[in-house]
């Protein structure tokens, strides 16, 4: 009927965005028979801040005791070393250093050391310059202290969003690619919600979550809360090819400046280097493009850190926004009017660290304040592990062989540089990857030295085969983002004199 809007169900629970919060607490729910679900206006997971970040499972001695952040922080970073092993997903215990230089920087060492000691975290020791450089050779001479924290480990942000959400859905919870929330609906009196508008019709729930990132300010003002206000701040970013991955073999910071933990310097989860961010304010909350200027600043601050990281061996650059906020610290709350209405707001870094506390504090929240409207009732058939997809590139070679035996799709290469097979391919496609950045995302075809070049049609003619369509609609990244625009000679064919029209 025209003009009828589109009802998608009822639910106990929609969460809005499908980061790493709305991924964690997905997952927390799911554990018990309620129904949940999450809405994600993206064609890709992840694709806001935790697509794009340091990937850094902080210690926590970075914030000041008593916040928000000194609580999750540690807490989340001690959840990361057996929620690897649970879900899946890469995470290399390779621990940080925070470096001083001069007495100045030092002194701040120390204040460092006594938070991470009053937040809980685990590992620290402060060391001198020299032997900083013992462990990381390349580090530069002027570097005078470094604080070591072992407890601090990387992580590939995309897997581990990914494993969340992946067991969430295993687990019961219905997931909504390229759904955006419009508008919140509301009882009568408007004492509660009831549910979402989206570009796909209605969605009903007594509780709605807020995890919306960079649009958090813009979601709360639709309940009437405008408590806050998010400053989306963006920082850029270097990868270097695996040549030179191990110019350093752990994760570095500068000492932390008002403008955040500055310019870093890591071996990243699969074995890249990667520099940055740089921390610059704008309005526009989906600008993701790098600057020369942005690269560098980028550059010169990691060069403070480590001097002689070959610029050449750049493979790509790419930017993150921060979702900065008004009131400093992340923001968390159940509001009493609109009741059900939850807001996981501001949650910049050390973000993807705190996220698996924040999820269980999220269902404590829900408990004590909506308990009488949402059951919390263990689902006996809760399985917590998952199975990423086998990673070929870290197989032996007896393992290669047998999967290869038992499909031949493990013996085609996509991929050279990442060493994708067909076969993992088509694995992403069946756990739900729809576009190209979403099998990039979830198997790593185009991450490599050439970015794409060779394996990009590759995985365009594997998605259609796969999905059924044409080549031609297979897009990049969701919406007109088409990687083809016809077939080859068709426009030229019809373009000549007396072809029929
Ligand atoms: C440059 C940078 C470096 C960082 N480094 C680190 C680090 O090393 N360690 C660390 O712990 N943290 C780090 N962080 C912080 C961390 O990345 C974030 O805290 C975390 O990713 C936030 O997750 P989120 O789920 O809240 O937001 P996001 O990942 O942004 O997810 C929000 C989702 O909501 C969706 N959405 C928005 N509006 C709507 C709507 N109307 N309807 C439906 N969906 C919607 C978006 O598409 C998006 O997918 C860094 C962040 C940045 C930007």
């Amino acid at each position: 009927m025209v003009g009828s809007v589109k009802e998608n169900g009822n639910f106990d629970v929609l969460i809005i965005g499908c980061g790493i919060v709305g991924a964690t607490i997905a997952r927390e729910l799911s554990r018990y028979t309620m129904k949940t679900a999450v809405l994600e206006r993206a064609s890709d997971i992840p694709f806001g801040a935790s697509r794009a970040n340091s990937s850094m499972i902080h210690g926590g001695f970075d914030d000041e005791p008593g916040s928000a952040k000194a609580k999750f922080c540690p807490a989340g970073n001690r959840m990361y070393h057996t929620l690897c092993e649970e879900l899946d997903f890469k995470l290399r215990k390779f621990g940080s250093f925070v470096c001083a230089r001069g007495e100045s920087e030092e002194r701040h060492l120390k204040k460092l050391y006594e938070q991470g000691k009053a937040n809980g975290t685990v590992g620290m020791e402060i060391i001198s310059g020299q032997k900083l450089r013992e462990k990381e050779p390349n580090t530069s001479p002027e570097i005078t202290a470094a604080l070591w924290c072992e407890s601090g480990a990387i992580v590939n942000n995309f897997e581990a969003t990914l494993a969340f959400i992946d067991n969430a859905r295993q687990n019961g919870v219905s997931l909504y690619m390229e759904t955006e929330v419009t508008a919140i609906i509301f009882d009568e009196s408007r004492s509660s919600v009831r549910g979402v508008s989206t570009n796909r019709g209605n969605f009903y729930a007594p509780v709605i979550i807020n995890a919306s990132g960079v649009y958090a300010d813009v979601i709360s003002r639709m309940v009437g809360d405008d408590s806050f206000i998010i400053h989306p701040t963006r920082g850029e970013y270097f990868i270097f090819d695996k040549a030179v991955g191990n110019f350093v073999t752990s994760f570095l910071f500068s000492c932390p400046s008002k403008l955040g933990k500055g310019i870093t310097v890591t071996h990243t989860a699969d074995d890249n280097l990667l520099i940055g961010p740089t921390s610059v304010e704008q309005d526009d909350r989906e600008n993701r493009n790098t600057t020369a200027s942005g690269l560098d600043e980028t550059f010169e601050g990691a060069a403070r850190l480590v001097p002689g990281i070959p610029r050449n061996m750049a493979i790509t650059t790419f930017a993150g926004v921060r979702a900065n906020i008004s009131t400093g610290d992340f923001y968390i709350k159940a509001l009493e009017r609109p009741l059900g209405f939850i807001n996981v707001a501001g949650i910049k870094s050390p973000g993807f660290t705190s996220a698996p506390a924040i999820a269980l504090y999220v269902t404590e929240l829900i408990r004590e304040n909506l308990g009488d409207v949402v059951k919390f009732e263990k689902d006996p058939a809760f399985v917590p592990e998952r199975k990423h997809i086998p990673r070929f590139i870290d197989l032996s070679a007896g393992e290669r062989q047998r999967l290869a035996a038992s499909d031949p799709k493990w013996g085609q290469i996509v991929c050279r540089c990442e060493s994708v097979t067909e076969a993992q391919v088509v694995e992403a496609i069946r756990r739900g990857a729809r576009t190209v950045a979403a099998v990039k995302l979830w198997v790593r075809p185009g991450t490599g030295r050439c970015q794409g070049g060779f394996c990009a049609p590759r995985v365009v003619e594997i998605l259609a085969r796969e999905l059924g369509v044409s080549p031609l609609e297979i897009t990049r990244h969701g919406g007109n983002s088409h990687m083809l625009t016809s077939r080859t000679k068709e426009p030229i064919l019809q373009d000549l004199p007396g072809a029929p029209l």
